[in-house]
């Protein structure tokens, strides 16, 4: 085979969308290991799209508008960092524009090479980092080596993408939320990495017209055994949890607040003329926060992203448009790779349209990244106190300003937490992790994933002050220093539970001299149905003092 033609690419790519789909349970499985466990469903939701799209384009000649298709179609179904990585595999370069009917092993390698330059060029991943470069790195390689047919081309493809990714089980990551991990990931595959060896796979078995094995594994975590043992939802299907949660919010409070038409985006009804809008965006599964924290002196609108998983450009950019009125838009959001890449390209096609934004992303967890390497650490629920702040700031100030006073309180904000029990997403078969019954996993985020350590389960006191510790000689607050202070649950921790921490919080506080200015408790910022809290401080100067005392209201959080 030394050409192949649109409808050829067409069926090859629906067979490529077929094997990811089929092995959704083996993704998940291995970014549960070292990730947050959504990659199987989002390259699933990715490769749906992709399906439809290439079953409806079967009139389409031109081989690059069918991966452009594709890539647009990954990139709005996915999110996520891999919604745009993968896609950009697809798009390329975005150079070759002109129409073209037909691939040789030669094209299809310079088109593969360009996809790869253009994920380094956004994601910035070296060979060794732990990512699908490299799966991909070597594959391209092998691909410009072996151009005599697409039998050769594939099947060289295939066996260096597969070397590649068992590679990665030597690496420690530096990207996504694997990097977080540090050694507890080695042993383990990277997921996107795994993908690319199966979309490999696939082709050459279309070219080939071998059937090879997919990965195993185990019985219990089957697709055709989901929700066997996992926790009982009340949910429909799985991919409508995020319209449907929309929905419902929308069904109760729609005086004040609308759906934005055609996106998973929530927006208040009444923002004024020339305000700073502010936009909260980040994956579901965190209710109340991120999007039903619009109201007054809060956000304005929220882009959310299916479970654990940052909302696309699609979604940003026509949440953002409803929202603003001509004073600009702030972006707020957690520092994870795929919110960071999904939010400036959006920040760039507002841009384009006359929409200025500012950017703010929360990165909060102290436990996340050491101090040298601040601009690494994530965002957890250190997110409602700035929300407060930010959310008052929009209300009074232009654009330049609520920025300026919005990241002086990110400067100031520590959050540390503990895990105690594990959650599942929906349509998920087992728990993102699973702990023997007397260990916690401390330095955890709000994704499910793993912590930075395991530790015995401990009394309330102790945990606490295992808590702060951290968070007092990471951040230097010292007698004198004013804060405010949070205790977050992480849903399925009681009210009860998260008193008893704070009850601790407040008597440390008080023996060191710290002032305490205000203590919020509540389960703001959560992690579908897991168990566990954190321990957030932020720091208070004059202004940020001001700026969180203002009222605010919202259905869920309110201060008077
Ligand atoms: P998330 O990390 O947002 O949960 P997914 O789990 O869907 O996203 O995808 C994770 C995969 O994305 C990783 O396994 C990795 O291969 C890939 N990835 C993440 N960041 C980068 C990057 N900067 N460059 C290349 N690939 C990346
Ligand atoms: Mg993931």
């Amino acid at each position: 085979m030394n050409t192949i033609n649109s409808a050829e690419l067409r069926q090859m790519l629906l067979a490529a969308a077929a094997r990811i789909i089929k092995n959704e349970p083996y993704l998940t499985r291995i970014d549960s290991a070292v990730g947050d466990g959504d990659h199987g469903i989002g390259m699933k939701n990715g490769m749906t799209a992709v399906t439809r799209f290439l079953e409806n384009a079967d009139g389409t000649q031109d081989i690059n508008a069918l991966y452009a298709g594709i890539a647009d179609a990954m990139r709005q179904a996915m999110g996520g960092a891999s919604g745009m990585i993968f896609s950009t595999l697809f798009a390329g370069k975005g150079e070759d524009e002109a129409p073209a009917q037909t691939l040789t092993p030669e094209s299809l390698a310079a088109r593969m090479r360009g996809g790869l330059e253009a994920i380094q060029a956004l994601g910035h991943a070296q060979p060794g980092d732990k990512t699908m470069v490299d799966a991909l790195l070597p594959a391209v390689e092998a691909m410009a080596q072996h151009t005599d047919s697409f039998e050769d081309l594939f099947t060289a493809a295939e066996a260096a993408a597969q070397a590649g990714m068992e590679k990665t089980k030597e690496y420690v990551a530096r990207f996504g939320r694997a990097k977080n991990l540090g050694k507890r990931a080695l042993g383990h595959a990277d997921p996107g990495a795994a993908s690319t060896w199966l979309l490999f796979r696939a082709m050459r078995d279309f070219v080939t017209g071998e059937s090879s094995p997919d990965p195993e594994v185990p019985e219990a975590e089957k697709a055709e055994n989901a929700g066997h043992g996992a926790r009982k939802m009340l949910i429909n299907e799985p991919v409508d949890v995020v319209r449907e949660e929309a929905e419902g919010f929308v069904a109760a409070f729609g005086k004040d607040y609308a759906i934005v038409p055609g996106v998973n985006g929530l927006v208040r009804r009444e923002i004024p003329e020339g305000k700073t809008a502010l936009l909260l965006g980040g994956g579901s599964g965190h209710e109340p926060m991120f999007g039903f924290m619009l109201g007054d002196n809060l956000a304005d609108a929220a882009a959310n992203g299916n479970v654990f998983t940052s909302p696309d450009p699609v979604t940003i950019v026509k949440t953002a448009e409803a929202a603003s009125r001509g004073g600009g838009v702030l972006f707020l959001y957690g520092n994870y790779a795929g919110d960071n890449m999904n939010f400036d390209l959006s920040a760039e096609q507002l841009a384009a349209e006359g929409i200025p934004t500012k950017t703010v992303r929360v990165r909060d967890d102290v436990a996340s990244a050491p101090k040298d390497r601040i601009t690494d650490r994530r965002g957890i629920a250190g997110d409602l106190l700035i929300v407060k702040i930010a959310g008052a700031a929009c209300a009074e100030l232009p654009l330049e300003e609520a920025y300026r006073g919005t990241e002086k309180a990110n400067k100031n904000l520590w959050t540390v937490g503990v895990g105690l029990a594990g959650a599942t997403i929906p349509g998920q078969r087992v728990p993102i992790f699973t702990l023997p019954d007397d260990e916690i996993e401390y330095g955890l985020g709000i994704h499910g994933e793993p912590g930075v350590r395991r530790e015995k389960l401990k009394k309330a006191d102790e945990i606490t002050e295992a808590l702060l510790a951290p968070i007092l000689e990471d951040s230097g607050i010292q007698a004198g220093d004013a804060v405010v202070t949070y205790v977050n649950g992480l849903t399925s921790t009681t009210l009860m539970e998260l008193m008893i921490l704070n009850r601790r919080l407040r008597q440390l506080l008080d023996e060191k001299g710290i002032v305490v200015h205000d203590m919020d408790v509540g389960s703001y910022v959560t992690t579908l149905e897991m168990a566990g809290a954190s321990i957030t401080l932020m720091k208070l100067d004059d202004e940020l003092k001001y700026y969180y005392d203002k009222p605010c209201r919202s259905p869920y959080y309110n201060k008077f």
